[in-house]
Parts: C-alpha cells; sequence; structure tokens
C-alpha cells in the first residue's frame, strides 16, 4: 500500500476533539490516531507540549522509506476525504515542526500531486511554512516522540 494515500472512505469519523485541550471547532490532524488541535500541535512543535508516545506500525515511511511509522492523518482543504501518511519518527518531529528539508517536501509533494492534491492544500505543508523550492520559512524548535 502507498505511503501518503486517501483514507478509506466513512473510515474517519471527522470531528473528534483534541485529545489535549478538548476543542471540537473542526476536523484536526491526527497522529497515531490521536486528534490534535493547531494550539496543542503547536506545543508540540516547540517541544511544550507531552511528547507523543505511540507504537510504530511495520510501515515504510513516505519520505526515506524507514521501516517503522506512525501515521499522520490529515484534512486538505477542498477535499472531503483524508489523506494519511506514514512516517518515521523523524519526519513526523519534521513534518509538525514545520521544518522538512527541500527533499523530504518533494517527495510529499510529488506523493499528493499523484492524488490530485497540491502542498498548499495540507496545513502543515502550506506556502506560509515553505517556499517553492521545499525550503523551510518558519521553523519550529527541536522535540522528542517516542
Ligand atoms: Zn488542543
Ligand atoms: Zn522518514
Amino acid at each position: 500500500m502507498d505511503s501518503l494515500r486517501l483514507a478509506p472512505p466513512d473510515s474517519v469519523f471527522p470531528k473528534i476533539p483534541c485529545c489535549r485541550c478538548g476543542d471540537r471547532g473542526r476536523a484536526w490532524d491526527r497522529i497515531a490516531g490521536k486528534t490534535l488541535c493547531p494550539s496543542c500541535m503547536e506545543l508540540l512543535a516547540l517541544g511544550e507540549g507531552e511528547p507523543i508516545v505511540e507504537r510504530t506500525d511495520r510501515r515504510r515511511c513516505a519520505v526515506c522509506h524507514h521501516l517503522g511509522t506512525l501515521r499522520y492523518l490529515t484534512f486538505p482543504l477542498r477535499s472531503r476525504r483524508p489523506v494519511e501518511v506514514d512516517l518515521c519518527a523523524d519526519h513526523i518531529r519534521a513534518l509538525v515542526g514545520r521544518r522538512l528539508g527541500p527533499h523530504a517536501f518533494e517527495q510529499l509533494r510529488r506523493q499528493l500531486l499523484a492524488l490530485d492534491l497540491a502542498t498548499r492544500e495540507i496545513f502543515l505543508l502550506h506556502e506560509a511554512f515553505y517556499d517553492t523550492s521545499g525550503r523551510a520559512l518558519q521553523p519550529a524548535g527541536d522535540w522528542e516522540l517516542m
């Protein structure tokens, strides 16, 4: 199965409150099934929230093909089907911290394009965070995961 794919139809119940603060404003991103609102995601990116401790899946990272991943799920702006991405711990950290390297950004951009999605439709890959060559514009600090 592809490391970056559309979630199966009706497999995801969209409005689950944030697992940390209970905010239920809209359909938030999820890491390993845990729903995180943008504020709690930002705390995580800054290394201030509780680290995420989850067992990894035996799947390949969408960026580096490392075996052992966490599933990142996000709701693209114009699509009703969420996108699932298998990412290793390093690349989950880099994605949440908005500091993927140009190569990693390009890997995700290419795989999104195959699904007819643009990076700007994915909140964490938005053009406010990366320039067109995938250079990180607003990286957040390093943080621990697992
Ligand atoms: Zn929250
Ligand atoms: Zn990786």
